[in-house]
């Protein structure tokens, strides 16, 4: 099973599991992107972490951000009726293939 994917917004407080060295646990994502900019709400240093790595580390969310709506998903709006369009038969089925696996040389 796929881990859920964890939301982030700038402007997050979140608690990691492991603590920064000068002992602070707390953060604030300033950054985001493949990977996140956090600093340390006790010493004010700035951390670029790969995304993935954070998420694990994550421990709670002291407080979220600019939590946006998700933008809303496009509608495609259905094509026109061409006025006067000429009728295509349709393309006779494809065959299936059949995927054989060869034996490597
Ligand atoms: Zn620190």
């Amino acid at each position: 099973m796929p881990a859920p994917y964890v939301k982030l917004y700038v402007g997050d407080v979140i608690r990691t599991r492991k603590a920064h060295p000068c002992g602070g646990d707390v953060w604030v994502i300033e950054r985001l992107g493949a990977d996140v900019g956090i600093r340390c709400r006790t010493c004010g240093r700035f951390v670029l972490m790969d995304r993935i790595k954070l998420e694990r580390r994550i421990r709670a969310f002291l407080q979220r951000g600019n939590e946006l709506p998700p933008p809303e998903p496009t509608v495609e709006a259905p094509p026109a009726p061409a006025a006067r369009r000429r009728e295509q038969p349709a393309p006779p089925p494809r065959p299936r293939r059949r995927i054989v696996k060869r034996a490597r040389a």
